[in-house]
């Protein structure tokens, strides 16, 4: 071990075996693992080993794939031997509603590029995989690249084609204190201090304290886990081939074949936490007792699916830990307010998801971003209300009991609930209003009467005529909306000017006016769908989506210079949004200076009845509306005021789902959906706002996409023939045989009676009129490309 290297990876699983690989081989050679005990000595020598293909984020899937197709080549770089069993694998549904969501999860696949996989009928499955009973099969998907692979071959497969590209392991080596320095970390080892420009915390059981070494509280907890491999099977013994790995959806549990016999593997309902502060330092390559009370259901389940197994005995029972974060996916990168301190930890499913992580990590560190959309394992997706301990044992516990369990687009989960709340969120739950979530926020959906409960639907739900009614509201009279759950950061400073002309890319506005603006990252892919308002007085407002708060802090933290102070009002300030014609009407009985030459996209400061409000005339339904920010404590009190002078003009509250609909009617797009750092602004019609005769942070790679042959695909609305369903996200779009894009995100526009759509569509599929298919639950539709905007083309009524 040498004094000082490029990285320091701190544990020897397959996460941090994939990170070094990654490492080494694009380049940074001076990279050092260190290892507590052994490579594999965490987890990752006792995991199953199992590959699947499925995961409910796209882009999370496709970094398994791409997982699952790098195992080959480690195994070959390397000349250690993994054990790979390519079996294919099924994922069998047994409910109707389960079965519709498996077929669309197929269709999920298509679109971003999963080919190798087909949906089996129950007769099918069965004869590919003969000793699991088909009883109450309704059907299953086939992915050809499912199987397992043996799991300490594999992390020395990683660590031994790291090291032939330069890089270095030490084991037996525990590192016991992290100190940051000017230019990067000192890493105090039982073997010597060594010093590094990065440290990379993969120290899977033991993150959390990895993390505590250096200040942060990581939202990981890890959770136990029982699989048990059979005797020999008799029936597997005549086979000439191996079983497929199977996922019995129902039964809560995955199989595959372990030599002669089964390995069996559940994820209980009845689930247990262990060592949430970390695993103990003296935790050796141990397991626990198997507790099978606690696991009784979910094992008579799978002992009726694989009826086999009730006739031979356990030869192995393996209940051992590993990690979760709160929604089940990894947390990989630059881990905000620590330079050179980067995660790779909690991946629930390392061996699946590690070539993946591994990837983004490296080329994070070594690019500045990774190829890959990887948000929904970014870090940074939380914020510090995530470090609370029972927080995380509420929803790494939801986690995992859900596993295998379904979730509805409009089903609302209840684990770390509520927790933030705006000021009048008990008098709206009063009015009836249903909420949803948005990072640690209450936000409200819509508003029902007493007694209403939805029913959770992969097609239009009972909501449907509430929201309905709503959206009419909006777009003939006056609706109030609760808009705590927009981000909102201060800029201020004498250079805070100078500093925003450089990271947006579109123009600044001029005082007391707010402009959108396009935020590029150095390689010209998004980083953000901002709104800029200039208050006139030198200060300045970013705002943003509500649950990139910490994600947007840290850009603008690794961005920062001087003279400039950037403050996230999310804790200061919330409001109400004013929306509809007659919003004018309600606003000015109040408001005690003259707001009606307040201009669309106007902005100022008012009094409104007794409250002090910043005010911006704007409104993501494309109708005239007002944006009113308070603080927290006049939250109640603007509420009161505003319902009362505006019961006259009707005024009634809504909620996001309304929102939702009739900013699809206007084809304008939201972030998550039609804008990710996947994309760039040609793509997503972002373009338009970029200011091109100035310089900003990623000009010369967007000058690049405007002067070279164009994007491939562009976004585009379309209208789709559906009757009881909507599109969703990330349907495939077909030209006859041809899938030619993508779905972003869909829904009904109830003002225009129509179901619509943004896709991403290939350029010479993108014209008006052009006849396309989107597969929505369970059916192909008809869908039209039709122009922007199907609602008010001209902005007339955001104007008026
Ligand atoms: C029963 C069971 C079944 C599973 N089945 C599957 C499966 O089928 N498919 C799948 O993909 N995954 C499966 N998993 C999950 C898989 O094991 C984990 O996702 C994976 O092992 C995580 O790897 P890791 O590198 O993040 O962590 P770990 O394997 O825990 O490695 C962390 C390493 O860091 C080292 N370390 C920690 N602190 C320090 C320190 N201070 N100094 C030096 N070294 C340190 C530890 O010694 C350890 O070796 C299963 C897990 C279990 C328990």
């Amino acid at each position: 071990m040498k004094s000082h290297y490029r990285v320091v990876v701190i544990g020897g699983g397959v996460v941090g075996a994939s990170v070094l690989y990654h490492l080494a081989k694009m380049g940074w050679k001076d990279v050092c693992l260190i290892e507590r005990s052994v490579l594999t000595a965490g987890s990752s020598w006792h995991a199953a080993g199992g590959i699947h293909a499925l995961n409910a984020d796209p882009n999370i899937a496709a970094l398994q794939a791409y997982t699952i197709d790098l195992l080959p080549e480690i195994e070959k770089e390397s000349g250690q031997n993994i054990g790979l069993h390519m079996t294919g694998g099924l994922t069998m549904a047994g409910t109707p509603d389960r079965w519709e969501w498996l077929q669309s999860a197929y269709r999920v696949f298509q679109s971003i590029g999963i080919e190798d996989c087909r949906l089996v009928t129950p007769e099918e499955a069965g004869e590919l995989n003969p000793i699991m009973s088909t009883k109450g099969m309704l059907g299953g998907m086939w992915a050809d690249r499912e199987g397992y692979v043996d799991t300490t071959g594999t992390v020395h497969a990683y660590a031994g084609a790291a090291k032939k590209h330069g890089a270095t392991v030490v084991e037996h080596n525990q590192v016991l204190e992290l100190h940051q320095t000017a230019d990067g970390w000192q890493v105090v080892t039982e073997k010597g201090t060594v010093t590094c420009e990065h440290v990379v915390n993969a120290g899977g059981l033991w993150a959390k304290q990895l993390g505590r070494m250096a200040g942060v509280e990581l939202p990981v907890s890890p959770l136990k886990h029982h699989y048990l491999v059979s005797d020999t099977i008799p029936a597997l013994e005549k086979l000439d081939f191996e079983v497929p790995m199977t996922v019995d959806l129902e039964g809560f549990t995955y199989m595959r074949q372990d030599q002669k016999g089964l390995l069996l593997g559940i994820y209980e309902v009845d689930h247990e936490h262990w060592a949430m502060d970390g695993a103990p330092w003296n935790y050796g390559m141990e397991l626990f007792q198997e507790d099978t009370d606690r696991i009784e259901k979910e094992l008579t389940l799978g002992f009726e699916r694989y009826p086999d197994l009730q006739n031979v005995g356990v030869k192995t029972w393996v209940n051992g830990a590993f990690t979760f974060s709160p929604d089940g996916n990894p947390l990989v990168g630059p881990v905000p307010g620590k330079r050179g301190y980067w995660t790779a930890c909690a991946v629930m499913a390392g061996f699946l998801q590690g070539g993946g992580v591994g990837k983004s990590l490296a080329e994070w560190m070594i690019y500045g971003e990774p190829e890959a959309d990887v948000y929904g394992m970014d870090v940074a997706r939380y914020g510090d209300f995530a470090q609370n301990k029972r927080y995380i044992r509420e929803t790494t516990g939801q986690f995992y009991s859900r596993r295998f369990v379904m979730t509805y687009p409009n089903e609302q989960l209840p684990a770390g609930r509520p927790l933030k709340m705006a000021p009048a969120h008990d008098a709206m739950t009063v009015a009836g209003c249903k909420w949803g979530t948005s990072w640690d926020l209450e936000v409200p959906l819509y508003f029902a009467p007493q007694g209403f409960e939805e029913r959770p639907s992969l097609k239009r739900s009972n909501a449907f005529d509430i929201v309905a009614e709503e959206c009419r509201v909006i777009r003939n009279g006056v609706g109030l909306l609760d808009i705590t759950g927009f981000s909102r950061f201060e800029v201020s400073g004498e250079n805070a000017k100078g500093w925003l002309d450089e990271i947006m890319a579109s123009k600044l506005p001029g005082p007391r006016r707010a402009k959108l603006a396009p935020m590029l990252s150095e390689g010209g892919k998004l980083k953000g769908d901002l709104t800029v308002l200039n208050w006139g007085d030198g200060t300045w407002w970013i705002m943003g989506s509500y649950y990139l708060r910490a994600w947007h802090m840290r850009w603008f933290n690794d961005h920062m210079q001087d003279g400039v102070t950037v403050r996230d009002l999310g804790e200061e300030i919330c409001g109400f949004g004013l929306v509809g014609p007659k919003s004018q009407q309600v606003i000015e009985k109040l408001a005690e200076q003259d707001i009606s030459h307040l201009k669309f996209m106007g902005c100022g400061e008012f009094d409104i009845g007794m409250i002090r409000t910043k005010v911006a005339r704007m409104s993501v339904t494309g109708e005239k509306g007002y944006e009113i920010n308070c603080r927290y404590g006049d939250h109640i009190a603007l509420r009161r005021m505003l319902l009362e002078a505006g019961a006259g003009e009707g005024i009634r509250e809504c909620g996001f789902n309304a929102m939702l609909s009739t900013r699809l009617e206007k084809s304008f797009g939201i972030w998550s959906t039609e804008f990710t750092q996947g994309y760039t602004p040609g793509m997503t019609g972002m373009d338009r706002w970029i200011d091109w005769d100035k310089d900003f942070v990623g000009k010369s790679a967007a000058v690049a996409e405007r002067d070279g042959n164009g994007p491939a695909q562009i976004q585009v609305t379309l209208e789709i023939d559906a009757t009881d369903a909507d599109a969703s996200g990330y349907e495939p779009v077909w030209a006859g045989d041809e899938k030619v894009g993508f779905v972003t995100s869909g829904g009904f526009g109830h003002s225009t009676g129509k179901s619509l759509a943004m896709a991403l569509v290939n350029r010479d599929q993108a014209g008006e009129g052009a006849e396309l298919t989107v597969h929505v639950v369970g059916t192909e539709r008809t869908a039209t490309v039709i122009a922007p905007s199907p609602y008010d083309p001209q902005g007339k009524a955001m104007r008026a």
